[in-house]
């Protein structure tokens, strides 16, 4: 028997890859809200999410769509915050939690506490789970399956909406951690926003060779660049939005990277043989202790 619901009323701000799985797992799942509120703002996005049926109410105005929720998830870009929180906040219910599926941490913590309103508890949250794909027929209930939430609670915040966050995404098939903001945002820098930085820029050098040889790049590309390319075709807003709501831990791990890209590429120049076996042995076993925490 599914447990009773967490939520009365959840409203989803955001229903693209992250706000529709969000939704199709509560459905497919049960015991996360008795109904779904979804706020899109596009009228094609609307008509999508309308069509694809995966919310019981759709709203394009997120005043509205807030409106008697007791659970309110920001599923949006972390650089619209402010604005989206500037017109919600005088309609958020006491009592309501307010959490996100934001990418960056500092910034949410930064852009919601000071609009929010008394009686409403902020618990930020970040599924590492997602693909390059966007918009809402790129979402799908099993997305959070066996991957991590962390959560960042904020000092002195209501322990009882921070285990009710912590227990929707338990129930969405993620396993929860928490930690502070910093800590956060100085992890995800290393494992998830170098490596877009890198992809984006790789598939800009290719991009800049001459005519001929870029034509070769596209027709012999091989698993490595193939998969770099993938991680490029992420989506513009959200990752100009997280490079910029992130920059100084982004920043720190980007100069770390350099130079030990550098080193390399030293040990190259001068045939330094066990400097470059020691690299690609590090690599390998980073993978296998990934594969062993069945993360990959
Ligand atoms: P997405 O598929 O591009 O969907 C974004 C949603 O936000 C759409 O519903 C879009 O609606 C709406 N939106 C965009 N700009 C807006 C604005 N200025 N004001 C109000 N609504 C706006 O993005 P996503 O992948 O679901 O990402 C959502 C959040 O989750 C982001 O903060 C991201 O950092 C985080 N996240 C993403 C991933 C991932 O791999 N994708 C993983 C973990 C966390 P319209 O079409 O109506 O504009």
């Amino acid at each position: 028997m599914a447990a009773e619901p967490l939520f009365e009323r959840l409203c989803l701000i955001g229903v693209g890859l992250i706000g529709s799985s969000i939704a199709r797992a509560a459905r497919a799942k049960g015991g996360i809200a008795r109904s779904i509120v979804a706020h899109t703002r596009r009228p094609e996005t609307l008509a999508r999410v309308r069509a694809l049926d995966f919310a019981d109410a759709v709203e394009a105005d997120p005043a509205r769509a807030v409106a008697g929720c007791d659970g309110v998830i920001l599923c949006i870009p972390v650089g619209a915050y402010a604005g989206v929180m500037h017109q919600i906040a005088p309609h958020l219910a006491p009592g309501c939690i307010l959490s996100d599926a934001g990418s960056t941490k500092g910034s949410v913590v930064r852009d919601l506490q000071p609009l929010l309103p008394p009686g409403v508890h902020l618990v930020p949250a970040h599924p590492m789970a997602g693909t390059e794909h966007s918009g809402p027929d790129a979402g799908f209930a099993e997305l959070f399956e066996g991957r991590y939430t962390i959560l960042t609670p904020l000092p002195g915040g209501d322990p009882a909406a921070v285990e009710k966050v912590a227990e929707l995404w338990r129930r969405l098939g993620s396993t929860v951690e928490r930690m502070d903001p910093d800590t956060h945002d100085k992890v995800v820098a290393i494992v998830s926003h170098l490596p877009h930085l890198i992809a984006f820029t790789i598939c800009g050098t290719a991009d800049d060779l001459a005519e001929e040889t870029r034509e070769a790049v596209l027709k012999f590309a091989a698993s490595g660049f193939r998969d770099f390319t993938r991680i490029a075709a992420s989506d513009v807003d959200m990752w100009r939005d997280i490079f910029l709501n992130n920059r100084e831990a982004l920043l720190e791990m980007l100069a770390r990277f350099t130079e030990d890209a550098h080193a390399l590429g030293r040990a190259v120049r001068w045939g330094q043989a066990e400097f470059i076996e020691d690299r690609i042995r590090r690599g390998r076993r980073i993978r296998r202790e990934l594969i062993e925490h069945k993360q990959a």
